[in-house]
Formats: structure tokens, C-alpha cells, sequence
């Protein structure tokens, strides 16, 4: 007999490890315990999207970023790096669901106290993404880091800007470089209340 020999036996399915992410925005991988590593999306370079405003001039404004599909928007995977561990990509990460904490200057501090702040934007990364920074989670805003005084709030909303310099004091703070930011849309709690808005 010729042609081809069919393996008889598939590829074995990558497994999907869970991750646990930590306050300070570490992901653990649950099988194991060793820090996950971060592997960049292909279809994306690890943007998590494409320019949007590119694609669709009315939908989107300029730098914005339109989702990719091949991540999920995420950019990447986690994957743990350990070579006895059964963990391959992890398939999810679970949150720590302890408040994120936020440590302000006191002008960003003051103005999301008197209502005249509702965004905070940080440099998009391990730290700051859609998975740390989920709709719904706790937030801790805090002036410096320490504890005299505190607000706690909710996110409301989440985008990633692709052009952060055009942010009010994105330059002043992170400067002119390369990078997307994370942008945050945090309710403060007023008086054990949800403020109206
Ligand atoms: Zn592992
Ligand atoms: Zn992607």
C-alpha cells in the first residue's frame, strides 16, 4: 500500500489553564502558582484592535481603536511558562475581586471628589486592560498611597485610546511615547449612595 500515513491520533488540545489575577495585577497560574507570561495576539500585534477611524470614519473617532477578533481585543494570551505544569494558554483569568486601587495626584483626587472627574486613564498594559479594569469592579481612589483619604467608586465604563497624548494630562505624566491608554470611567459612591447621573 502507498500514500500517505493518516495519524490516527489528533493533536492533543492545547489545555486551558485558569489564572488568577492579583491586586497588584499579577495572574498566577492556578495549576502551579508561577507568574503566567504574556504572549502578543499575531492578528493584532498585540494592539487588541486596528484603527478604527481607518475602517469606518463615522463609527469611530480618530484613534480609536476597532476590536480584533483574534483576541478577543485582549492583545495577547496569558500562557504559563512552566514546563511540568499541565497549563498551556490560560483560557481565563479569574479576578481578585478586592477593589483596584488607584492612587491619585490630589488635583485628580479633588476632581473626581467634586464631580468634575469621571475618567482616569493609565498606560494600557498588565495592569490596566479590560480584564483588570472589568465594568463592575470596585475601585479604590486614594490621594498618594496613603490611607488618609480615600473614595471608593465603581468602573462604569472602559475604552482603550489609541492617541493618549491627545488626553488632558497624559504628556505631563507618562510623556510623548509609544503606547495606548487605558481609560477608565469610574462612578465615585456619594453618601453609601449611587450618584444620579
Ligand atoms: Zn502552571
Ligand atoms: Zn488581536
Amino acid at each position: 500500500m502507498s500514500g500517505e500515513a493518516i495519524p490516527d491520533s489528533p493533536a492533543p488540545d492545547p489545555v486551558f489553564g485558569v489564572g488568577v489575577q492579583l491586586p497588584d495585577g499579577t495572574v498566577l497560574c492556578k495549576a502551579c502558582g508561577c507568574e503566567v507570561e504574556w504572549s502578543e495576539c499575531e492578528e493584532c500585534g498585540g494592539e487588541g484592535g486596528h484603527d478604527g477611524h481607518e475602517e469606518d470614519a463615522l463609527w469611530y473617532h480618530p484613534g480609536e481603536v476597532a476590536p480584533c477578533s483574534g483576541c478577543n481585543s485582549e492583545g495577547g494570551h496569558h500562557y504559563c511558562p512552566e514546563p511540568a505544569c499541565p497549563t498551556g494558554a490560560v483560557g481565563l483569568v479569574e479576578l481578585d475581586q478586592k477593589p483596584l486601587f488607584i492612587p491619585l495626584k490630589r488635583e485628580y483626587f479633588e476632581a473626581f471628589e467634586a464631580g468634575r472627574k469621571t475618567w482616569e486613564y493609565r498606560r494600557k498594559g498588565s495592569r490596566w486592560n479590560a480584564e483588570t479594569c472589568a465594568i463592575g469592579r470596585r475601585v479604590t481612589l486614594s490621594l498618594g498611597y496613603g490611607k488618609g483619604r480615600r473614595m471608593a467608586g465603581v468602573i462604569i465604563g472602559f475604552r482603550i485610546h489609541g492617541a493618549p497624548a491627545e488626553l488632558p494630562g497624559w504628556t505631563e505624566c507618562y510623556g510623548s511615547g509609544p503606547g495606548k491608554a487605558a481609560c477608565l470611567e469610574i462612578r465615585v459612591d456619594r453618601d453609601g449612595r449611587d450618584q444620579i447621573r
